[in-house]
């Protein structure tokens, strides 16, 4: 891994929940749905740059993201995965303890406290169609901090979908996971944006094959499969890249009212973001536009009528591995809550996630 990196994992998790925190506004933008009003309640605050988040909560995005790198951490080195399942549903439950003012999904809420982390595949519930919120895809990136070496592609495959389908049992939950570790895990590896989706085509058949393989549930699951990948298929075949080699393609103008026709366009019920599919391609469509412009990003993946916390939870993240701070005002990340344990937590999982270049089974 080249050099720098460690701090690039520090600004994938910190401007992640700075992300978080921003698109919140402690609940008042997640839950506008309208992208004019809020950029123009930013410019009244002094656009982006003048924002100071210390009084900026973030939500139930990061505070799951943080229970997610803590099991994995937890369970440490070359980790047996049936050490790491029951840990991960163990953060899961604990950290509903920390939700108060952070507005957490109901699925999310209501799947975690039904896990029995002590027994014997208590992480598992069954399937369920009203379960592909974006829930699962907030919280996953840091799999790919952890596991983002080529070789280990099929753990992440499968750690990414066991960690979703443990509250988020739908693909259109669980394969929202699977994008925000993968693709975290192309900006560990320098893979330019515009190829990502293209990988995703690809890895979505060995999900497929792993969720057959797996045995649970495999018939509901099959029948419920094509949404999501058509979903993504349509979205990139818009932009123009699919072949993973063109430059994307967007529209004229593209500015915050057309944005947020578009995201509600991708939506499943209306709120462009809270789903599987689309919280990940909100932040993807940012991310492709964005080049290395932290203000562009935020524009577009944390200030819109969507879910906005959600979107910029994962955009935050895939930016901070590719950009470390660069150009990113310290005000917008410096008196952030959480700020250490973020700090603390990526450096960890860089140091395992570096390390280590084995191929794990259950
Ligand atoms: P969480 O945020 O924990 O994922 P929520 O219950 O708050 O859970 O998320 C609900 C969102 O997920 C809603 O916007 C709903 O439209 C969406 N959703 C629920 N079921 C599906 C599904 N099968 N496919 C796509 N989106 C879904
Ligand atoms: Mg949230």
């Amino acid at each position: 891994m080249c050099e720098g990196l460690v701090e690039r994992y520090v600004a994938a998790m910190v401007l992640s929940a700075a992300g978080d925190a921003l698109g919140f506004c402690n609940r008042k933008w997640e839950f506008l749905q309208d992208g004019e009003r809020i950029h123009q309640q930013l410019a009244e605050l002094g656009g982006l740059d003048a924002i100071d988040v210390e009084r900026w909560r973030v939500s139930d995005d990061t505070v799951m993201h943080l229970a997610t790198a803590e099991a994995l951490l937890q369970a440490g080195k070359g980790p047996s995965l049936a050490r790491l399942y029951p840990l991960l549903a163990k953060h899961y439950q604990d950290c509903m303890e920390d939700m108060a003012g952070r507005a957490p999904g109901e699925t999310s809420v209501h799947n975690s406290m039904r896990l029995e982390p002590e027994k014997a595949n208590g992480w598992r519930i069954p399937f369920n169609n009203h379960e592909g919120g974006c829930g699962a895809a907030m919280r996953a990136m840091c799999i790919g901090l952890r596991f983002p070496h080529l070789s280990q592609l099929d753990t992440l495959t499968q750690v990414s979908i066991e960690s979703g389908r443990m509250t988020h049992h739908h693909p259109t939950g669980y394969l929202g996971a699977l994008v925000s570790a993968l693709f975290t895990a192309y900006a560990v590896n320098g893979v330019p944006p515009r190829q990502w989706g293209k990988g995703l085509m690809e890895v979505l058949p060995e999900a497929r094959k792993y969720i057959v393989q797996s045995g649970y549930f495999v018939e509901e699951n099959l029948q419920h499969w094509s949404y999501f990948q058509n979903q993504w298929e349509k979205y990139l075949k818009l932009r123009g890249i699919l072949d993973g080699k063109s430059a994307p393609v967007f529209p004229q103008p593209f500015e915050v009212k057309e944005r947020d026709q578009f995201y509600t366009s991708l939506s499943y019920s209306g709120w462009g973001g809270s789903s599987g599919h689309d919280a990940p391609m909100i932040a993807y469509d940012a991310i492709l536009a964005a080049g290395d412009s932290w203000k562009e990003l935020a524009h577009r993946a944390f200030f819109h009528g969507g879910d906005s916390d959600s979107t910029a939870t994962i955009a935050g993240c895939w930016w901070g591995v590719m950009h470390g701070f660069k150009g990113v005002s310290p005000s917008n990340y410096e008196k952030l809550e959480y700020r250490q344990r973020l700090e603390k937590t990526a450096r960890a999982l860089y140091s395992l996630g570096s390390n280590e270049d084995t191929v794990i089974s259950l």
